[in-house]
């Protein structure tokens, strides 16, 4: 039996909060499970609003931050008993994030294009130039770019859908089996977003690539998701498919969130506008 792709199990997270003398805890993330299976990949939502614990759960799942109650398993890997150098390695391949602001993710004062090199020398072998160029241009060619149109170009001669493009090419670069993308678009203009996050399903299909989109906005989560689940106050409030759960909310709180999509979205009523 092949392990899943990612396991959580009764994850938590608590934060020392209040500084050094205080005693008061922040609970972030509270008995938090899902799975994802090893074989279909699938476009996950989490969806909450601000402070509701998502992007402590993202750090966990990028290892970027212990659980304080639980588990999180990558292909059956506990991610807090992961040891060495080549086994870190093999981790930052398959599991690659995509952050909210891309002008955050690049160094503003390296080409975009170098920063892309790198990646393929250092996460997917790449050996001499012509190869890191090569890596690179097939990941911006799956992301709708090319390296034509970046090289030599820093992060602010590039605008910031072009720059997330290029964020989102730069995780593909080692290949991953999972992109953990926390609120990817939330910085982008609107009139984009949805072509972004389009891309999600694309490169799920095209790279047989899973994807954790992590999001506030429920219309681009039920868009593009196969699965989600909602969080509130560090807790999952409702989890399924996207469609049942969004068709027949049950928790007060995705019936609201539903609600206020609703008010802005006539198109939401419209069973099968899902792509
Ligand atoms: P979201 O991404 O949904 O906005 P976060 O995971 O960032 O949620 O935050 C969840 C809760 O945890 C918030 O109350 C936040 O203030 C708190 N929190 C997040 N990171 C830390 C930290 N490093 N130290 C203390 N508290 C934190
Ligand atoms: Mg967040």
């Amino acid at each position: 039996m092949t392990a899943p792709l990612l396991e959580l199990r009764h994850v938590g997270k608590t934060y020392a909060g209040g500084g050094l003398l205080s005693r008061r805890k922040v609970s972030a993330v509270k008995d938090v499970s899902f799975t994802l299976a090893a074989e279909t990949p699938e476009v996950f939502a989490i969806i909450g609003e601000s402070g509701s614990g998502k992007s402590s759960l993202a750090r966990m799942v990028l290892g970027m931050g212990t659980a304080t109650e639980g588990q999180v398993l990558f292909r059956g890997q506990d991610l807090a008993r992961l040891r060495g150098r080549a086994a870190r390695l093999d981790f930052m391949r398959q599991v690659q994030p995509i952050f909210q602001n891309p002008f955050e993710a690049f160094n503003p004062l390296t080409r975009v294009d170098r920063y892309l090199y790198a990646t393929a020398r250092n996460l997917a072998g790449a050996d001499g130039q012509p190869a890191a160029e090569a890596a690179a241009d097939r990941a911006l060619q799956q992301v709708g770019l090319s390296l034509d149109e970046l090289r030599g170009r820093f992060p602010h001669e590039l605008s910031g859908g072009q720059l997330q493009r290029a964020a989102i090419a730069r995780a593909l670069i080692p290949g991953p089996a999972l992109l953990v993308a926390d609120e990817p678009v939330s910085m982008i203009d609107a009139s984009l977003r949805m072509t972004i996050v389009n891309l999600f399903r694309e490169l799920r299909d095209r790279l047989q690539v899973s994807i954790l989109y992590i999001t506030h906005d429920l219309a681009t989560a039920y868009t593009i998701s196969d699965r989600i689940v909602i969080m509130r106050q560090g807790e999952v409030v409702e989890a399924g498919d996207a469609r049942a759960v969004l068709a027949h909310p049950t928790h007060p709180y995705s019936i609201q969130l539903k609600d206020s999509v609703l008010s802005v979205e006539g198109a939401w009523q419209e069973e099968g506008t899902r792509p």
